[in-house]
């Protein structure tokens, strides 16, 4: 029997978004952990409800250290070592900014400048303090934020790969809504046309137990005089970051490198995130331009197959 054939498909929605997982056995009571872990998961980071362990730090902003369970401490850790590398555009600090553009959500649209201005006082990653001993966090100034969202799905990709591997499942794809990972070998990834019916791609990525995160410009976004607001934020400028790429996959062993590493270099752009990529063996990219280019890091770990004609790779 061909190998499609045997694939069980169990899918729901958390985070927002559509979460998959395939799995070679009909195994509903896993598939039943694997979900109540990301809803756990979730609970503890989101920004998008009052009570997580984030909210928690954030409502403190100002006042005083929030002690927290340690994977979310060290989640936090990674984030601000990754949010003060030199030229970084990734900020963990960027709630403020997110929660005032509301972009994907109800309400968006363009903040006056003014007050952009303004919120970039409290996008500074310097003023976390973390206290390791007591795993606790604290925001130094009154109305700080933390947002996670760039890494959530990366993390709990990890995580529910970890379990997986656990419950001796030996081939497996889980797929948080674009954050791809999957266990052993013979998986193909759709890449998404952007701005295109969800089902259309512009190629197939074949990989085995790697990780495969996409972020792009399409993903949440509004239209206003012809400009294409979307929910990647330039922290030096409090407006969505604006550059050649319209989208940046990570092919990656882990899938909290991979989220990183999606919106680091679309901060980059094409030439200074090739450069950056080439001294980073380990991580892979496939970048796609609004000149409809696909443009390929390097293919130690991955294959590509282009299938969309107007798309050209470089
Ligand atoms: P998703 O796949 O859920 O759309 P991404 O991984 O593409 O998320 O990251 C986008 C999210 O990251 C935004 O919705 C916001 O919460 C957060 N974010 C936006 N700009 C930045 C930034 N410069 N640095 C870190 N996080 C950001
Ligand atoms: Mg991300
Ligand atoms: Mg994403």
């Amino acid at each position: 029997m061909p190998a499609e054939e045997r694939i069980c498909s169990y899918s729901t929605v958390l985070m927002g978004s559509p979460i998959l997982l395939k799995l070679f056995s009909h195994d509903e009571a896993l598939a039943k952990q694997v979900f109540g872990r990301i809803k756990r998961l979730e609970d503890l980071l989101t920004v998008n409800r009052a009570d997580s362990e984030v909210m928690a730090i954030n409502h403190a902003a100002g006042s005083h250290a929030v002690v927290v369970s340690r994977p979310v401490f060290n989640l936090i850790k990674r984030a601000r070592a990754v949010s003060l590398l030199p030229g970084s555009c990734f900020n963990f600090t960027i709630g403020p900014l997110v929660k005032r553009w509301k972009i994907g959500f109800h309400g968006d649209a363009v903040p006056p400048a003014s007050e952009l201005q303004a919120l970039l006082a409290l996008t500074d990653p310097r003023l976390v303090s973390l206290d390791e001993q007591n795993c606790s966090v604290l925001l130094e100034k009154a109305a700080m934020e933390i947002d996670l969202g760039a890494i959530a799905k990366g993390y709990i990709a990890d995580v529910i790969k970890h379990y997986l591997q656990q419950q001796q499942v030996d081939r497996a794809l889980i797929n948080l809504g674009g954050n791809v990972h999957t266990l052993g070998a013979g998986w193909s990834v759709g890449l998404k046309k952007p701005f295109a019916a969800a089902e259309e791609l512009i190629g197939v990525i074949g990989v085995a137990g790697k990780s495969v995160v996409t972020s792009g410009i399409y993903e949440r976004y509004f239209a206003h005089n012809g400009r294409c607001y979307h929910h990647i934020l330039d922290p030096q400028t409090g407006y969505p970051l604006d550059n050649e790429l319209l989208s940046v996959t990570i092919i990656s062993d882990d899938s909290l490198d991979g989220d990183i590493y999606t919106t680091l270099i679309y901060g980059l752009g094409v030439t200074a995130g090739l450069a950056y990529l080439a001294a980073v063996p380990q991580i892979e990219a496939i970048l796609v331009t609004k000149a409809k280019e696909v443009i390929l890091s390097s293919q130690r770990q991955f294959s590509f197959s282009l299938l969309d004609n107007e798309y050209r790779l470089r």
